[in-house]
């Protein structure tokens, strides 16, 4: 039976028959391929990097890739997780919140991702009970095994439909031998026996100790670990070792001879200084060619497209290294312990750090700490300030004590989000003189509320999924800083995620005091950047959006780009000592306004 026959007879599930693929229409087999990456041994081994690498690698060549991540979680998204626990929410353009490997595999591919490319248990399950309520299992008891596993599968071919990719990355959250994600193991089990074994290849990532005592490295626990993905039925077809050091080869035969993987399919990916050098490691490595050969995609592929992405990419990794002038830049928040929470961040300064060549260095300062009496010590070394987003009221003070100081001294400044809130609170305070002014997310019954809750936000209850959330265009003021560093465009296209926004009725009384409203909603009053004039600060911006979450390696977003410079010179280098990087392939900057997919 060929892969489209067999696929045929398994969409239907009926009394006579235990299996169940449901398939959306258009699904050609055959055409999309797939690429499995599970975890073993432990979580936190660069999955998601590892994954984006070899899209990136793949989509270099000429190939279509769409990454999806499976999580574990009963959560049906993001939103509602702690970034504390668990790293930043990354907010796609059709506002899905989602974990912060999605934001690895945009600014790998620099490519917009949508709510397709991500998937929860919750979001399975509750499609499964919903289909039950709507009779569509035909009278059938609802299993595990096909009902659920089924769903998975339908995920997977509907990404593939949507995309028309030539490879779908699917990367399995968790490790091997987690309750959670059996049940994805177990879909992809059923998948590749489906598709055939032409269409999917297995990737294992595992992990090489190399214990302090014995100054070696150790194999067994990731021999253990692989057993337990041959006992859920996958024999992988390439295994990658995460080790802090290259993998010797004496490890990576143990490594094939106990997981029966050949010597040439057991590659070793260590410790890098930026995760944009993997992708050249893996190549260097021959994964690439590796999944061409078992998927068959040779007639696909084009080499003048890689050769030009290879530069490209090149030039990224120099630019990078190279970067010589030294730049500190201070985050001012309340997870100052947990950077995976900043993640977006830290990559936007990376970006820009290397279009200006810019060595940036990140001091992080817990507002809490932060006083009127020892801000300027713990500021002295500091070349530009950046106040990210966050909710609630801990460390509020020492924000604002932060930024007025900034304001009043011209150090640099940047506001994200809650960031902007906060510096409209303090020039509402100390310039305007509204003695009283705060946001009602930090005081409820405040009685100069500037900042307040969004009109639609006043009739909402529950707090799963429903902040103004997603990508939307910002118009922007001809004469204004940030039209200058987009280039002189009249918009840019950013990313939401908030409830509360500058009060409209403040509005004129704040910019007649000399505060510009420079970004605003086109349709709404919502104010979305803001800047003070060059003549009175060298350079203090702030916005309701995250531009960092669409900074990209190929295209650092603006906002960023105009922050490190003004950083840089503040640090005493002068502009003309500054190259930026002209990026050959002219998407140096956000392009603006590229998808509109959320209404405004
Ligand atoms: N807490 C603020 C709001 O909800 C800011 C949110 C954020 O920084 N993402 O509007």
């Amino acid at each position: 039976m060929s892969s489209e026959q067999t696929l045929q007879s398994l969409t239907h599930a009926t009394e006579e028959t235990e299996f169940f693929t449901p398939t959306p229409s258009g699904y050609k087999p055959g055409q999309t391929k797939y690429v499995v990456v599970f975890g073993t041994v432990m979580s936190g081994l660069g999955k998601g990097i590892f994954s984006s690498s070899l899209a990136k690698i793949m989509q270099d060549k000429g190939l279509t890739v769409a990454p999806i991540k499976l999580e574990g979680y009963l959560n049906r998204d993001s939103g509602t997780l702690n970034p504390y626990r668990h790293g930043e929410v990354f907010v796609l353009d059709d506002g899905m919140e989602c974990d912060m490997d999605l934001g690895t595999y945009e600014r790998m591919l620099n490519q917009d991702l949508g709510r397709l490319n991500f998937t929860t248990s919750g979001q399975i399950f509750s499609s499964v009970l919903d289909k039950e309520r709507a009779g569509r299992y035909l009278g059938r008891d609802v299993q595990m095994i096909p009902h659920v596993t089924g769903e998975v599968k339908l995920r997977l071919r509907e990404l593939a439909v949507a995309t028309e990719a030539d490879v779908v990355f699917v990367e399995i959250g968790g490790t091997v031998g987690d309750v959670e994600n059996a049940y994805f193991i177990e879909a992809v089990r059923e998948m590749a026996f489906e598709e055939g074994p032409a269409n999917f290849c297995f990737v294992a990532l595992t992990y090489i100790v190399e214990p302090q005592i014995l100054g070696e490295q150790k194999s067994k626990p990731a021999q253990l670990n692989l057993k337990l993905l041959n006992a859920a039925g996958i024999h992988p077809n390439i295994i990658a070792c995460r080790a802090s050091s290259p993998v010797t080869r004496k490890v990576r035969e143990k490594i094939a001879l106990f997981a029966n993987v050949p010597m040439e399919r057991v590659f070793s990916m260590h410790d890098s200084d930026s995760v944009y050098v993997i992708p050249e490691m893996l190549r260097g490595a021959g994964i690439d060619a590796t999944v061409v050969e078992l998927l068959g995609l040779a007639g696909r592929i084009n080499p003048d497209t890689e050769e030009s992405a290879r530069k490209t990419w090149a030039d990224y990794i120099t630019h990078f290294r190279s970067a010589e002038h030294p730049v500190t830049i201070g985050i001012i928040g309340k997870y100052t312990s947990v950077r995976d929470s900043y993640a977006s961040i830290i990559q936007s300064l990376e970006h820009a750090g290397a279009y200006w060549g810019a060595k940036v260095r990140l001091e992080w300062i817990d507002s809490s700490d932060l006083t009127e009496a020892n801000v300027a010590e713990r500021l002295k070394d500091i070349h530009g300030v950046i106040v990210p987003g966050g909710f609630g009221f801990r460390g509020v003070d020492g924000k604002i004590e932060c930024i007025r100081y900034v304001r009043e001294h011209g150090i640099p400044y940047l506001g994200l989000c809650y960031g902007m809130q906060i510096a409209v609170i303090e020039f509402a305070r100390n310039v305007c003189g509204l003695a009283d002014a705060s946001s009602t997310e930090i005081e409820p019954d405040c009685p100069t509320p500037v900042i307040d809750l969004l009109p639609e936000q006043k009739k909402i209850e529950g707090l799963g999924g429903n902040m103004r959330l997603g990508g939307f265009d910002v118009a922007l003021n001809p004469d204004s800083e940030i039209a200058s560093l987009c280039d002189g465009s009249d918009h840019l296209r950013m990313r939401f995620r908030h409830r509360y926004e500058v009060n409209p009725h403040y509005i004129e009384e704040i910019e007649q005091n000399g505060l510009v409203f420079s970004g605003r909603s086109p349709n709404h009053p919502i104010m979305q950047v803001l800047e003070l004039p060059k003549s009175s600060h060298p350079f203090f911006m702030a916005t309701q959006a995250h531009p960092e979450l669409t900074g990209r390696p190929l295209r650092p977003q603006p906002m960023f780009v105009g922050f490190v410079q003004a950083a840089l010179r503040q640090s005493g280098i002068s502009d003309d000592a500054l190259e930026p990087w002209v990026i050959e392939n002219n998407h140096s900057r956000q392009v603006p306004g590229e998808t509109a997919t959320n209404a405004q």
